[in-house]
């Protein structure tokens, strides 16, 4: 019997097929970056997403597009508006078999529409272009994986739910739901196609992280002749970010960050409008309920002055996604499963969220970075490593082979999910 450092025949088989596929995947992954889909961008969105689904469509799968929810954001003028995005991507094959996963990624990207949309061989075997690392080319490595998986003998011991989303950049929003639903229609690991570092390391632990925006409303007046009628929703906005930023420090591993206080009025003036939006982040769900009870207390002291009330929108929309026993076993397999290629892979605690969390609060243990190598992703220099197209699939496509033969036990992973 093979071990999990071990190649097998049909990881040999996969090896060869994806090594003869890299020219194809850079190809495609070229051919999808050119689309502009930045996050808010919802006709380049809708425009790219059939392109992507015929693409999967390749599967032994059956992939549909989906309407997303409409969410809200609050606007500058701290009024509520409904906001829609592209379309959802679904697959879904094989829902009897025994084992059972679920596979995400997103397309949208954070560039919109004119500011990063060519692209270039650096010639020293990086490609800079929009998405190429993040995530076009992590979606191209999740069909060449399950491409030579279904090419191979085992294809019925594997079912899957992979959900494709128009808006991870913006936080999942509107596809929140579909990752739930797909996580708890019985997966026992989930595998999400993020980047890896240019060194090949991959993420840990995760913290969770909240988005809130708080609408304060005051009461306008002239500044020189009637000052003292007015009362200054600005003035509450900064007390607010001042005890914001006052909590930094008070607990492990939490920290608050205020972005921007929109509002404001004319000099002569008192300003009647202010919008605080700021951000948390909390390395577990006692450290994250922890931050939501300080947030709602400092809203509730801004909104106790006289003449100020308020409105607060958002919270912990991804929660965190610590390393627990579940996390742990399975990034120690995967580990094993990169020694069978050579790579000796790192798991790095961070900050930064991503679906991971999403499928992690659904109950599914996961590993979120199995796309490819890249670096200086969310700036004009995103660069993707060509050569970790075939290391990436690969690794993704032997993973599947040990859920397959057993080598790799989804069911025990997840069994530790609740220690
Ligand atoms: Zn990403």
């Amino acid at each position: 019997m093979n071990t999990l450092t071990d190649l097998s025949r049909e990881d040999a088989a996969a090896r060869e097929r994806l090594t003869d596929a890299l020219p194809q995947m850079i190809a495609r992954t070229r051919d999808w970056s050119v689309h502009n889909t930045g996050s808010f961008n919802v006709a380049g969105l809708k425009a790219f997403a059939p392109k992507l689904a015929d693409a999967f469509a390749e599967l032994d799968a059956a992939v549909r597009l989906e309407a997303g929810p409409a969410f809200e954001t609050v606007g500058a003028n701290g009024q509520v508006s409904e906001m829609e995005t592209g379309p959802i991507i679904r697959a879904e094959a094989r829902p009897s078999a025994p084992v059972q996963i679920i596979l995400s990624g997103h397309y949208d990207t954070v560039f919109p529409p004119g500011q990063f949309e060519t692209i270039r061989d650096l010639g020293d075997g990086r490609i800079n272009g929009p998405g190429m690392a993040d995530m076009k080319g992590g979606l191209c490595v999740m069909l060449e994986a399950l491409k030579a998986f279904e090419a191979g003998p085992m294809k019925d011991r594997i079912g899957y739910r992979i959900v494709m989303t128009p808006d991870e950049e913006i936080g999942n929003f509107a596809s929140n739901g579909a990752l739930t639903e797909a996580a708890r229609s019985g997966a026992l690991i989930g595998m999400t196609y993020e980047p890896g570092m240019e060194t090949g390391a991959m993420s840990g632990g995760r913290k969770g992280s909240a988005v809130y925006d708080i609408v304060l409303h005051g009461r306008a007046a002239h500044a020189g002749r009637a000052k003292e009628e007015g009362r200054s929703a600005l003035l509450a906005a900064a007390e607010l970010v001042m005890g914001l930023e006052g909590l930094n420090g008070q607990r492990d591993g939490v920290t608050f960050n205020a972005g921007a206080i929109e509002g404001g009025a004319p000099v002569n003036i008192v300003p009647d409008l202010a919008v605080v939006r700021f951000g948390a982040r909390a390395p577990d769900a006692e450290a994250a309920a922890w931050a939501d009870t300080e947030v709602r207390r400092l809203f509730a002291r801004a909104t106790a002055h006289d003449g100020i009330h308020g409105h607060l929108h958002g919270g912990f929309y991804r929660p965190p996604k610590p390393r627990n026993g579940a996390q742990q076993a399975l990034f120690d397999a995967v580990h094993a499963t990169g020694r069978a290629i050579g790579l000796d892979l790192e798991f790095v605690d961070t900050g930064g969220v991503c679906e991971g969390n999403n499928i992690f609060a659904a109950g599914v243990p996961n590993v979120d970075t199995l796309g490819v190598r890249g670096g200086r992703i969310h700036s004009n220099e995103e660069f993707v490593i060509t050569e970790s197209f075939t290391e990436r699939a690969l690794l993704s496509a032997l993973i599947l082979n040990r859920l397959a033969d057993g080598r790799l036990n989804a069911r025990a992973i997840k069994d530790l999910m609740g220690r």
